[in-house]
């Protein structure tokens, strides 16, 4: 064999050894991505400046959107902040989770935490859970390797916290306070695994009590007016007229947190009650916006932007103002739309919008999927990883159903409905009453067609496949027969 020869066939043997099977085991498995899943509670989209500038700015929270996507129809299955922490853990609707009002969830259910600690990722929550935290074992976090939570809805300041079963007070503000753990968490994981953060603000939650340099700054601040403040719900079912969280008549002293000038009333009272209501919800949304900022500026620092997932989300959307409503729970666009931004350099082009419908139910089957992990069967949601990458995978929905059960606070009576791109059909089943909107001429959902003839064969469509989404997702009203009781605080 002269030298090039031998050269050859060493070459050739190394190309072989190169092709068996055994041989790719030896390469390093592709770096999974970490996940920081941010969640606030009560963060309407409009009050994050990538949404809409009209309120607020929120330079923070927008990086991730001009770094990232933003979806523009993420919607919650129902509006509430329990049932909507449930749905997105377990990646399944209320009647399926058990978790349809404020109950406690059966922690020993499988959830997302627990698929990716399975699957060696270094878990965590910090914050806000609100699915039982004040009930001890029963209700506090499974499938997590550390966990520090505030018991219930827990306060703005000097939190209470429990820590792995322990409860600790803590001193300052409970936005600064959680961001502090948060960073801690990832400084203190293992070296050797990816890690699952659940990042989760309390803020800006009822009764919105900023710190005081947020507070100075929206102190005088002047909101304008919504289009539909002085919607008179004509036409409208009795839900709107009948519940309780109106701006006029049910904001009360404590959300207000001072007494109204003397001599104020009726269109007057309204407003400044409004103004005064907006002064204290964007005052703490500022405080979130500049702890995100010190979050994402510590990734980099840190050089963990390139390889972490990172979403900003809230358990569901908000009325500021219109319809003259403050809270949430009605299938209408504020409350039913979430924020949803999410930086992945690897997969997502800087700057994309995706239009695609998604749901919080989906979010567990999409992290999953990022994470390798193939979407369990009982899962109702479905990964939205293709549209990361901006592709729409055959047979995306373009339909979803929605159900809330809430028998208790504010009187918001019991209603599900199915909402397309186009329609929004709502059934209130304890009135026998029905809505249903055209988005398309009109977005904001003030005038119901449902008895205009010109929709009648929408009306029949929309009822069908309403009834199809319904069966699809297993839902066969046995379950709002028999509602758990509220027990989470
Ligand atoms: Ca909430």
């Amino acid at each position: 064999m002269n030298k090039l020869t031998r050269y050859l066939t060493l070459c050739l043997l190394a190309a072989l050894v190169c092709l068996q099977p055994g041989a790719a085991q030896n390469q390093p498995a592709p770096k999974r991505p970490n996940i920081v899943f941010i969640m606030s509670d009560d963060h309407a989209a409009h009050a994050i400046s990538a949404y809409s500038g009209r309120l607020n700015k929120t330079p923070n929270i927008d990086r991730l959107a001009k770094e990232g996507m933003k979806f523009e129809n993420a919607f919650a299955t129902n509006s509430i902040c329990t049932p909507s922490r449930a749905a997105i853990l377990t990646g399944k609707y209320a009647h399926l989770n058990g978790v349809p009002v404020f109950n406690h969830i059966d922690n020993s259910q499988p959830m997302l935490q627990k698929y990716l600690q399975q699957a060696g990722y270094y878990t965590g929550m910090i914050g806000k859970w609100h699915l039982g935290g004040n009930r001890g074992k029963e209700g506090e976090p499974t499938g997590f390797d550390y966990w520090n939570i505030l018991p219930g809805q827990g306060a703005y300041f000097d939190p209470m916290m429990i820590e792995m079963g322990e409860r600790k007070k803590l001193t300052g503000y409970t936005t600064d306070i959680i961001t502090d753990l948060a960073i801690q968490f990832i400084e203190k994981r293992p070296q050797d695994k990816p890690f699952f953060l659940m990042y989760h603000h309390k803020a800006p939650h009822r009764n919105w009590q900023p710190d005081e340099k947020h507070r100075k700054q929206f102190e005088n601040y002047d909101p304008p007016i919504p289009a539909t403040f002085d919607d008179d719900y004509k036409g409208k079912s009795d839900a709107a007229r009948q519940s309780t969280m109106h701006i006029d008549a049910d904001l009360n002293d404590n959300d207000l947190k001072m007494k109204p000038p003397a001599g104020l009333t009726g269109a007057e009272l309204k407003r400044w009650k409004f103004r005064r209501y907006m002064q204290d919800y964007l005052a703490c949304v500022q405080a979130v916006d500049d702890n995100v900022g010190r979050f994402l500026d510590w990734l980099d620092k840190n050089g963990l932007a390139e390889n972490t997932i990172v979403i900003y989300t809230s358990d569901q959307g908000f009325f500021l103002g219109e319809h003259n409503f403050y809270d949430k729970r009605f299938m209408y666009e504020e409350a039913l739309r979430m924020p949803f931004l999410i930086r992945w350099p690897e997969k997502i082009k800087p700057g994309s919008v995706s239009k695609g419908m998604i749901l919080n139910v989906d979010f567990a089957p999409t992290l999953l999927d990022a994470a390798g992990v193939k979407t369990p069967a009982d899962m109702q949601g479905r990964s939205f990883l293709p549209l990361l990458e901006g592709r729409t995978p055959p047979g995306w929905r373009t339909a979803m159903y929605y159900r809330y059960y809430h028998p208790g606070h504010h009187n918001v009576a019991a209603h599900y409905g199915i909402r397309t791109d186009r329609y929004k059909l709502i059934y209130f089943n304890k009135l026998d009453q029905w809505e249903l909107y055209d988005l398309r001429k009109d977005p904001r959902e003030m005038r119901n067609v449902y008895s205009d003839p010109a929709y009648a064969k929408i009306v029949e469509g929309l009822k069908k496949e309403l009834q199809r989404l319904k069966k699809e997702m297993k839902d066969d009203d046995q379950f709002a027969n028999e509602l758990p009781k509220d027990d989470v605080g």
